[in-house]
């Protein structure tokens, strides 16, 4: 994307999590590579995103040196710095401070155990990092081993944060899990809520891979949700036919 549409983009992002209820006041912030692959257009620091214009982003490069833009960039660059230097794959980093995603966190309900079928499908596992204090290099210390395992992951006490490897896959990304937060915080006022079984889980990797739906690049050993990790081995012998039969369809091939 050329600058002055990804400008506009990123704008338009900001303004979306706002509408959303994703950010309050001067939360959140949002940065995408520029087209050569070494600066990165980012929201400003204090501003509120919810009214941002193009003409307050700057340009910075990928630790965060500012070189373009009147206003100094976000203070919490130290976690894109770090997706970007992690996940080579990532092209933009959203860090918001979704309610009910961060509400379930503190009080100490996982969203890393695979409940809703396309959750578990588009998005994989939801990891809940521990605290860090915002703004000091706690944060990156702290997102490291978290940062390859995951496209979305939670920041206790704080926010999230979710990759994409462009701006409408992050930002999607960040609304699929509010989203799921939702249904699963109104589940559990009506009652339990169980997870799916892991073999379920497995189909739905197997599937994921199957119809080239991006996952993070490493296994994920930090969710402690399922036993079998993501994309584990199929547990029920006929379940390969039956993804198959799935994709088939899915690519109008049946
Ligand atoms: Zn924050």
């Amino acid at each position: 994307m050329r600058e002055p549409e990804l400008r506009q983009f990123l704008v338009e992002i900001c303004h979306r999590m706002y509408r959303q209820g994703y950010i309050a006041a001067g939360d959140g912030n949002v940065s995408a590579k520029m087209d050569d692959g070494e600066r990165v257009l980012v929201t400003p620091t204090g501003l509120h995103k919810g009214f941002i214009k193009q003409e307050d982003l700057v340009i910075v490069d990928l630790h965060g040196k500012l070189l373009r833009g009147t206003r100094k960039p976000s203070s919490e660059f130290l976690m894109h710095e770090l997706a970007y230097a992690e996940r080579p794959d990532v092209g933009a980093v959203v860090h918001s401070h979704p309610p009910i995603t961060v509400a379930l966190a503190l009080a100490g309900v996982s969203l890393a155990q695979c409940i809703l079928s396309e959750t578990c499908l588009v998005l994989g596992a939801i990891l809940v990092a521990p605290y860090s204090t915002p703004t000091t290099d706690e944060v990156p210390r702290v997102l490291k081993p978290y940062m390859r395992q995951t496209n979305a992951m939670v920041m206790d006490r704080h926010g999230a944060i979710t990759l994409g490897r462009n701006l409408d896959e992050a930002y999607n990304r960040l609304e699929a899990m509010e989203h799921a937060a939702k249904i699963t915080h109104a589940a559990r006022v009506l009652g339990p809520v169980a997870p799916l079984p892991p073999h379920e889980v497995d189909k739905l990797q197997l599937l994921a891979k199957q119809l080239g739906i991006p996952r993070a690049p490493d296994p994920c050993t930090l969710c402690n949700a399922c036993p079998n990790g993501t994309g584990g081995p199929i547990a029920n012998p006929g379940d390969d036919a039956i993804v198959d039969v799935v994709v088939r369809r899915l690519r109008g091939e049946a």
